[in-house]
C-alpha cells in the first residue's frame, strides 16, 4: 500500500509551495487508496517553534487536507536515529571523523580556489579512530561509494545521475550526537513505512544522498517524485514580492480554501484542459505522471477569477462561515466583530445571493456589505456624494412618500420607483442611482432593490429621509 507524507520544517507559516506538496502527497495517497503521514522536522531547535507547527497544523485543516494518525515529531526520535548509525558504524558504513572547523575550512578555500563545490576530503575515512584525540569527540561520517553512480528513477524527474565522485561522505551525526537532516529523513521515512517521496525538486541532490544512506542500511529506496518549484509570474524564483505568502495571509485576503486548493493543484499537474475540479475529481485524477517537469507561474489574476467562480457557486451557509473565519483576522477585527450582532448577520445571509455574485474575494464581499453595517447618518464615499446633486436630492425627497405607501417587498418597490421615474420623465438610472447613494453610501452595490429590503423600511427610510431635498 502507499504511503506518502508531508514533512515540512516548523520554522515559519506553511507557505504556498509547502501547501502544495502537501496537496500532492494528499492527493496520491487519496488517489491509490493509501495514507499520508504529517512529520514536523523540528530538529533544528533554534528556528523551530509551536507557533510554527500551529500555523502549519491549521493552514492544512484550513485547505482541507487531512493526515493519518497523529503527526510524528522528528526530534523526539533522535535516539533512534543515532542508533541506525550505530547499525552502519557495526557494517563499516561510517566512520569517526576528527577533522577540525579550521581543516575544513581549508577544504572549502582549495575548492574555492579550484572553481569546484567543496567536499571533504576523506581524511579520516581510513584512519584507525584509536589515533582520534581524545580530547573532543568526532562527527560520524558515512563511507559513501566513491566510484560509479547513484541513480534516481524519479517519478517527475525521470532517470536522474550522480556520479559518486561528486557527492563526498555526509556527516549522519555531529559532534555532540545530534542527527543531521539528512540521516533523519531516511530513518524517519524508513520506520514510517513510507513508500512515496513527494516533494519540491530543490530536494533532488539529497535526494542522491539519502539514496546511498538507504544502501548502507541495507534499506529499500522509496520511489521519488520531485515536483518543480513554483515561480512568479516573470519566472523568477517564488518570492514574498510574488505571493510566497503563508497559507493564512490567503485566507485573510478572502480566498475560500476550495479555490485555493483547486488553484494549486492545477500549479505543475493537469488533466486536459480541465480547471475547475471537485474534491473528488482532483482525487480520481490525480497522478503523479501528468506533473510537469517545468516550474509552474502563479498568477494572481487567474487565482483571483478562479475564487470568484467558488464565490458565486458557494453555498450561502458556506460563505457566512468563510467570514465568520475571516472576520477576527481582519486588521479591524474588534469593530467588525461588534458589529456582527444577530440581525446584522441575518441581513448579510438575505443580501448573499446579491453579494456573492459581485465579489471575487470575501473581503471584497464585506467590503459591498458595508451599507448593513454603517449606522445613520451612513458615510458617504467621494462618488455616492457626486451623485447626490441638488437633483438626485429632489428626486430622492419627491419618492419618499410613493415608497412610504408602498408594501416592502423587491417587486413592489421597484414598481413605485419605475412608476416615479416615468411621471418625472427621467430614466431609471436618475433616480436609482441617488437612491443607492443614499441607502449604501457608495455608487455601486448589489442590486437596488435588494438593498432596500435587506435593509428594511424603517432604516431605509431613514437613510432616504437623510438625503432628500
Ligand atoms: N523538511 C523539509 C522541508 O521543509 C522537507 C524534507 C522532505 O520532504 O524530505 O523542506
Amino acid at each position: 500500500d502507499i504511503v506518502t507524507r508531508f514533512a515540512p520544517s516548523p520554522t515559519g507559516f506553511l507557505h504556498i509551495g509547502g501547501a502544495r506538496t502537501a496537496l500532492f502527497n494528499w492527493l496520491y495517497a487519496r488517489h491509490t487508496g493509501g495514507k499520508m503521514l504529517l512529520r514536523i522536522e523540528d530538529t533544528d531547535r533554534q528556528r523551530s517553534t509551536k507557533e510554527a507547527i500551529s500555523a502549519i497544523i491549521e493552514g492544512l485543516e484550513w485547505l482541507g487536507i487531512t493526515w493519518d494518525g497523529e503527526p510524528i515529531y522528528q526530534f523526539a526520535r533522535a535516539e533512534r536515529h543515532r542508533q541506525a548509525v550505530e547499525e552502519m558504524l557495526a557494517k563499516g558504513n561510517a566512520y569517526r571523523c576528527w577533522a577540525t572547523p579550521q581543516e575544513l575550512d581549508e577544504m572549502r578555500e582549495l575548492a574555492r580556489k579550484e572553481g569546484r563545490p567543496p567536499r571533504y576530503d576523506g581524511r579520516w575515512r581510513d584512519r584507525d579512530p584509536a589515533e582520534g584525540p581524545k580530547d573532543r569527540d568526532p562527527v560520524i561520517r558515512l563511507r559513501a561509494p566513491q566510484t560509479g553512480e547513484t541513480v534516481i528513477e524519479d517519478l517527475v524527474q525521470g532517470t536522474v545521475t550522480f556520479p559518486n565522485k561528486d557527492l563526498d561522505d555526509l556527516v549522519l551525526l555531529r559532534s555532540d550526537g545530534t542527527p543531521t537532516y539528512m540521516l533523519a529523513v531516511v530513518v524517519d521515512d524508513h520506520d514510517m513505512g513510507v513508500t512515496n517521496v513527494i516533494r519540491g525538486d530543490d530536494h533532488l541532490t539529497n535526494a542522491a544522498r539519502q539514496t546511498q544512506i538507504y544502501r548502507a542500511l541495507g534499506w529499500d529506496v522509496p520511489q521519488m517524485a520531485h515536483i518543480p518549484l513554483i515561480h512568479g509570474p516573470d519566472g523568477a524564483k517564488l518570492s514574498k514580492r510574488h505571493g510566497a505568502l503563508g497559507v493564512d495571509a490567503y485566507r485573510d485576503m478572502g480566498y475560500l480554501p476550495a479555490a485555493l486548493r483547486n488553484y494549486l493543484v492545477r500549479l505543475g499537474w493537469s488533466h486536459g484542459d480541465q480547471e475547475v475540479f471537485s474534491t473528488q475529481e482532483m482525487i480520481d485524477y490525480f497522478d503523479l505522471a501528468k506533473v510537469g517537469r517545468s516550474a509552474a507561474r502563479f498568477d494572481f489574476q487567474k487565482l483571483e477569477s478562479l475564487n470568484g467562480q467558488y464565490m458565486r457557486a458557494a453555498a450561502d451557509a458556506d460563505l457566512l462561515a468563510a467570514i465568520d473565519a475571516l472576520v477576527p483576522h481582519l486588521p479591524d477585527a474588534a469593530h467588525r466583530l461588534a458589529r456582527m450582532t444577530e440581525a446584522r448577520r441575518a441581513q448579510l445571509a438575505a443580501a448573499m445571493p446579491g453579494l456573492k455574485e459581485r465579489a471575487k474575494t470575501v473581503v471584497e464581499l464585506l467590503d459591498n456589505a458595508e451599507f448593513i453595517f454603517v449606522a445613520r447618518p451612513i458615510p458617504l464615499d467621494e462618488k455616492a456624494t457626486a451623485l447626490l446633486t441638488a437633483e438626485g436630492k429632489a428626486h430622492l425627497g419627491r419618492l419618499l412618500p410613493l415608497l412610504e405607501a408602498a408594501e416592502w417587498t423587491a417587486a413592489a418597490t421597484e414598481a413605485a420607483v419605475r412608476q416615479y421615474a416615468e411621471a418625472a420623465g427621467v430614466k431609471l438610472g436618475a433616480v436609482a442611482q441617488p437612491l443607492r447613494a443614499a441607502l449604501t453610501g457608495k455608487s455601486t452595490s448589489p442590486p437596488i432593490f435588494d438593498v432596500l429590503t435587506v435593509l428594511g423600511r424603517e432604516e431605509s427610510l431613514g437613510r432616504l429621509r437623510d438625503q432628500a431635498g
